[in-house]
């Protein structure tokens, strides 16, 4: 939003009063990420003044007038708002009831029609009463733009704007910002489960879980009139989940692997291998390339992908990967055996930083006695390789297969983050 502070009145122009109203409303719009773009000081001038306002008029969203709300002839600032927005001014009921009770009390002051002006605003507006005096200030939007008029005196401004103004415009500029947060390797209604008091107890920022195929996602939302106060209210809220422990005793930190609707585990992988310079292969059974095809979405994807494999049959591990038949017979084609092989042998063929080993019953039929969804993945590096068993139960053929991709990803992305 784009304000223009323009305050009325000879005196500021003759030096006879210091501009301190101005100041003061800079530092208040500031404080809730509001920027003011230009300060004007204008006399009491009817011309002029409609000159001013006509150009903020043109290039602010926020034009806030102070100053000419009072009883005497120049104080013309309502009046000539009015007549630059075709508006008649019209009684404030609360601020006329208050004129009256002052007049009530002071039977020796003589009411004029000038004192009236006081408790009038233009049609329209929303009034922000003076508690400290009589004239009473108003807020307008008119064709996207926002008209304020406040009261000159600043023991009468500045309560006005800190307790009428600065809450009406909060409510209007904030916006509503989210972060989402990707985890894998827990299911939606564990996290919902470990995470329950803060879901429970959530009002601002709130938090709600989405399961995804394998992984979950929670989105924080919060109202907020800036990046920087949402960023502050979101990381606090952060900081509270990461630190929540799985019923398997892993922290919620060590699951959570980045933020983002269209963030995955594969780019995730990706942008590390990139940014490590290193290069992976992979040689898989089940998945059938999904894993490489998966990895290579990503424009670039030559630089950390040179080839790989796709060993179906066992004669075809054993051809195409140099792995004796004998052995994978020996140890199975569902097996952890198998699936390290595949990770080494692939890494050293393509002379890669990193091999991965996929090799597992995808269904709906068992394999060798395994039951549908068994997996074993693995990943060779030149120091090491590890291997992982998982069991991918109650799932599609396809959504086995999709699985055992991200937790290939997932041992690859915790790797290069301990590498
Ligand atoms: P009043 O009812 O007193 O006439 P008003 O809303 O018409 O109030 P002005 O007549 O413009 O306001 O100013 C009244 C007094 O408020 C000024 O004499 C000055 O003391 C103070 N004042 C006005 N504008 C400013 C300003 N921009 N910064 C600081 N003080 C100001």
């Amino acid at each position: 939003m784009k304000a223009e502070l323009i305050t009325v009145g000879t005196e500021i122009l003759t030096g006879q009063i210091l501009n301190t109203n101005a100041q003061f409303l800079s530092e208040k719009f500031a404080e809730i990420g509001i920027d003011v773009f230009f300060q004007t000081s204008v006399g009491d001038n009817r011309k002029r003044l409609l000159s001013v306002i006509e150009l903020a008029s043109k290039r602010s969203d926020l034009i806030v007038l102070c100053g000419g709300l009072g009883p005497t002839e120049d104080d013309l600032t309502k009046q000539t708002l009015a007549e630059f927005l075709g508006r008649q001014l019209v009684f404030d009921r609360q601020a006329s009831q208050k004129l009256d009770a002052f007049f009530a009390l002071r039977p020796e002051h003589v009411r004029t029609s000038n004192n009236e002006r006081q408790a009038q605003i233009i049609e329209g507006s929303t009034p922000l009463q003076n508690r400290t005096g009589l004239a009473v200030g108003g807020y307008l939007s008119v064709n996207g733009v926002r008209y304020v008029v406040l009261p000159g005196p600043p023991s009468e401004l500045q309560p006005m704007v800190s307790e009428e103004l600065i809450p009406l415009i909060s409510t209007e500029h904030m916006q509503l910002y989210s972060r989402v947060l990707r985890f894998f390797g827990i299911g939606e209604s564990q996290l919902a489960t470990i995470l329950d008091s803060l879901i429970e107890n959530q009002v601002d920022p709130t938090i709600a879980p989405y399961a995804k195929t394998g992984e979950v996602t929670l989105r924080l939302s919060t109202k907020a009139c800036s990046q920087e106060e949402a960023n502050a209210k979101l990381d606090a809220l952060e900081a509270d989940i990461l630190a929540v422990t799985s019923l398997d005793g892993v922290l919620l930190k060590d699951l959570f692997y980045g933020y983002g609707d269209d963030n995955s585990l594969a780019k995730t992988v990706f942008s590390l291998l990139k940014e490590q310079g290193k290069t992976i292969t992979a040689a898989e059974s089940l998945t059938a390339g999904l894993f490489q095809s998966m990895l290579t979405d990503f424009p670039s994807s030559s630089q950390v992908f040179k080839g790989g494999y796709v060993t179906y049959s066992i004669e075809e591990k054993a051809r195409m990967l140099d792995i004796p038949l004998s052995e994978l017979k020996r140890h199975g084609v569902v097996s952890n055996f198998t699936a390290k092989k595949m990770a080494e042998q692939s890494r050293r063929l393509m002379e890669s930083d990193i091999g991965i080993g996929l090799t597992g019953v995808a269904g709906p039929e068992e394999l060798e006695g395994q039951q549908v969804g068994t997996v074993f993945i693995a990943i060779a590096t030149k120091e090491k390789t590890q291997s992982l068993k998982v069991l991918i139960g109650g799932r599609t053929r396809s959504d086995v297969r999709y699985i055992s991709t991200l937790y290939a990803f997932n041992l690859v992305r915790q790797s290069l983050l301990n590498s």
